[in-house]
């Protein structure tokens, strides 16, 4: 596929790969005083999260855990289904952790507040959340999460890490992708 196929898929930029950069380091200076002295286990779900994932974990001035795990929630369409299935669990054992959750995007919430759940379940010092991307359809759900990127609009987006149908993640921005791509 070439570039300008690509660029075709795309309405507007959002955000700019220094604007995403910039939002990210302010956050890990937040997390750097918030969790000073300890070393705290970053977790990620696969596949989105993986370049917030990268650049928050290198951008932390201080030891850090990562780990992944892989939940599924979305088909190949565009609307959160609400079901939630362990794809890959993490490795590490959460007993005593300080663990942050690192999502990418928070739509309908749904995913999170199964994942927080879970994960509360398995006996965390403490949880917290780190979501880059907050669309307005999460102000509903009570999922606490104290580390917000950008707050954006209705509609779907993808790069940095987001897809659709497995294309388009490795975009450096985030992207509103054209209604054309999915109708
Ligand atoms: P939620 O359960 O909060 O509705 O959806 C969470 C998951 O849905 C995200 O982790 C992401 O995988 C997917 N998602 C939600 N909104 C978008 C979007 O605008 N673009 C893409 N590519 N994925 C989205």
């Amino acid at each position: 596929m070439e570039l300008s196929d690509v660029q075709a898929d795309l309405t507007e930029t959002l955000l700019t790969e220094d604007q995403i950069h910039e939002k990210i380091a302010e956050l890990a200076r937040r997390i750097e005083a918030d969790y000073a002295g300890e070393r705290p286990l970053l977790v990620a779900v696969l596949k989105g999260a993986v370049m917030v994932m990268a650049d928050v974990a290198r951008e932390l001035r201080m030891h850090v855990d990562i780990d992944f795990m892989a939940v599924s929630s979305y088909g190949a369409g565009t609307e959160s289904s609400g079901v939630v299935r362990i794809l890959k669990d993490l490795d590490a054992d959460l007993i005593g952790r300080h663990v942050i959750i690192v999502e990418d995007i928070i739509d309908s919430g749904l995913t999170l507040a199964w994942l927080r759940a879970n994960l509360e379940s398995r006996g965390p010092a403490s949880l917290e959340i780190l979501a880059l991307l907050r669309k307005p359809e999460a102000a509903k759900v009570e999922v606490d999460v104290k580390y917000v990127g950008f707050d954006i609009p209705n509609a779907f987006v993808v790069g940095y890490g987001l897809d659709y149908a497995e294309s388009y993640r490795n975009l450096r921005g985030v992207a509103v992708l054209a209604p054309h791509v999915y109708s």
